[in-house]
């Protein structure tokens, strides 16, 4: 049995129970997923690692460079993860404009991290724009020993 993290694409996040890998892939290919909360069928999963920590500041990254199939195990998402903050650039409070002029083409695309309260999370993510809130995992941003 595993359990995905999941999120449609008003951003609601909901936990999904699968048999097997290839089970939560077949139900997705048939269109069998949906939202909880809204019935939404645009369901996409998120790294499961850890928790999410989404209170009132999330750290969150675009999902350019993002592998499209995240790892099972919790070693490589967090490997994943890891990677991701090392390439990515932080652009500290000014992440959600930043990510929306991307989203609108008006900046180049490139990874970029930083702050965003969860309601300017939720606003990209109406807008459609891809942002990952990421956990807080001590040890994320140091490199690896
Ligand atoms: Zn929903």
């Amino acid at each position: 049995m595993k359990v995905f993290n999941l999120r449609c694409g008003s951003g609601h996040s909901f936990e999904g129970w699968f048999g097997s890998e290839a089970d939560y892939d077949g139900q997705l290919e048939r269109g069998l997923l949906e939202c909880p909360l809204c019935a939404s069928p645009q369901v996409v999963r998120v790294p499961s690692a850890p928790r999410l920590n989404l209170s009132t500041s999330a750290e969150t990254s675009v999902t350019d460079g993002m592998p499209n199939h995240p790892q099972d195990s919790d070693g490589h998402v967090l490997a994943a993860l890891r990677q991701l903050v090392q390439q990515s650039q932080d652009v500290g409070s000014r992440f959600a404009d930043q990510a929306r002029r991307m989203h609108n083409g008006e900046l180049p695309q490139r990874a970029i991290r930083g702050e965003a309260t969860a309601k300017q999370l939720e606003e990209l993510l109406e807008d459609g724009v891809p942002v990952l809130p990421l956990p807080n995992i001590p040890g994320l941003k140091e490199p690896l020993q």
